[in-house]
């Protein structure tokens, strides 16, 4: 049985994982930078270890330092939450190697799906349609200009280690294809020590709507439905919702069917994500993220399930609690993200806190670090809140939506919030009727006038 866990993790994931654990019972180990001393996590944890400077590469991302943190307290198990080593193959196997157990999938999986040109390939066989492209990796430019011309522009080339959005290009014409496929190679090799890239067909107006599901290690899979994530800014998203209002009933268990099969050829465990664009009724998918995403909580909202607690459980060999048909979708979730950022120029704004308020009520989760005073320091992600709700209707959580963002009170930094209230006005994304593209045309606009 964990009866212990160490949280490899800062911010809003790592208290949101303190939480689960401390209602299953299990006690926590924080583990922070010299920056985050005063944080959230590190004050509720039962424990805490300083693990280096301020730098991610010196403490969050600290192999050695977070392994001596887990002995010198006796925890059993790591959680990874999301970003930093979550999807590091290589520390589930540290971690694996001195008899502690990884709340996560196996580290094969992880590398399987930790590159793209593998991952496309193994969910192809296992069932999963996925966008047109080359097979494989294209290294020489007259193979690029073959598969292009045959898959037909626009194309987008993409890095085989990609992440957060960062290492695509997008082609319009034969032009230029040599100069993108190239500064797509010298980019991804700087920034993931990964110079392969491949070509994608790319899809002009679709959205982005992914499956969660989930795998024990006796055999069962579930899919918890689809996120709608099609709001976003240089391809980060910016506000999730369930479910899609792109997707009806049947298409929602088509896909998650589809999905749910696939995972269990795979022989997956734990808690992952498959992501898809979604366009003319077709669905291709894009990667598979192996950890628990920031959006979760919009799963959780609609289904009731506490994801962290399963995965948690299925680290613990437990089988999965609920079959396929015991997960029932309940009404409309929607999460913001709120960034420490200038809502219209997306400048950083790190600093104190000086007055905060939540807002509260029914169906409204708000997962955050954040308390006044709290000095946000400026080494990590900008995002410093989620804020969730949750509505019988659509309508009804778009309503809360609105008078909850109206609550929130950050002062002394700026934040994303009036982003987002000006976002749920608009009669575009009332009406559900967005695409990937439409939040960054939205932004031009607002520029523009
Ligand atoms: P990352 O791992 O960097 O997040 P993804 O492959 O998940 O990269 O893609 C992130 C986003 O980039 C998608 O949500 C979508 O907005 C855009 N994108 C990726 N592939 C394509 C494509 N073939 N056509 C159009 N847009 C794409």
């Amino acid at each position: 049985m964990i009866e212990k866990v160490l949280i490899a993790n800062r911010g809003e994931i790592a208290l949101r994982i303190h939480r689960a654990c401390h209602e299953m019972g299990i006690k926590t180990v924080a583990v922070h930078s010299t920056a985050d001393e005063n944080a959230m996590h590190v004050r509720l944890a039962d424990e805490s270890v300083c693990i280096g400077p301020p730098p991610s590469a010196k403490s969050y991302l600290n192999i050695p330092a977070i392994i001596s943190a887990a002995e010198i307290t006796g925890a059993d198990a790591i959680h990874p939450g999301y970003g930093f080593l979550s999807e590091s193959a290589k520390f589930a196997e540290i971690i694996d190697k001195h008899g502690i157990i990884f709340i996560g999938p196996t580290a094969e999986h992880i590398k399987l799906m930790g590159d793209k040109i593998s991952a496309k390939e193994a969910v192809k066989e296992a069932g999963i349609p996925v966008v047109p492209g080359s097979d494989g990796e294209v290294s020489e430019i007259n193979d690029a200009k073959k598969v292009a011309s045959k898959i037909g522009y626009p194309v987008i080339v993409k890095a085989a280690s990609g992440g957060g959005g960062r290492g695509m290009k997008i082609v319009h014409n034969e032009n230029e294809l040599e100069l993108a496929v190239s500064s797509a190679q010298r980019e991804a090799e700087a920034a993931f020590g990964d110079g392969t890239v491949y070509l994608e067909k790319f899809l002009t107006t679709p959205r982005h709507i992914e499956i969660q599901i989930l795998a024990d290690t006796h055999g069962n899979v579930v899919h918890l439905g689809e996120r709608d994530c099609s709001l976003q800014r240089r391809h980060q998203k910016v506000l999730e919702e369930s479910p899609s209002p792109a997707l009806n009933p049947k298409q929602r268990d088509e896909i998650g069917e589809v999905c749910r099969k696939a995972i269990e050829k795979l022989g997956y465990r734990g808690a992952g994500t498959i992501e898809f664009l979604y366009e003319n009724g077709e669905f291709y998918f894009i990667e598979m993220n192996t950890r628990l995403q920031v959006e979760h909580p919009v799963t959780e909202m609609i289904t009731g399930i506490d994801l962290v607690k399963e995965q948690i459980r299925v680290a613990d060999g437990l089988p999965l609690k609920y079959k396929q048909k015991d997960i029932k979708f309940s009404g409309h979730a929607i999460e913001c993200r709120i960034n420490a950022e200038d809502p219209f120029t997306f400048m950083p704004s790190p600093g104190q806190v000086k007055d905060y308020h939540t807002p509260g009520g029914l169906d409204v989760r708000v997962d955050s670090g954040l308390y006044a005073r709290y000095h946000i320091p400026p080494h990590y992600d900008s995002m410093i809140a989620k804020l969730i709700v949750h509505g019988k209707t659509r309508n009804e959580c778009l309503m809360r939506l609105r008078r909850s963002l109206e609550e929130y009170v950050i002062d002394g930094i700026k934040t994303t919030i009036p982003l987002h209230q000006k976002l749920i006005h608009e009669d575009d994304f009332i009406n559900g009727d967005y695409n990937i593209h439409w939040l960054e045309k939205y932004l031009d606009s607002l520029v523009a006038d």
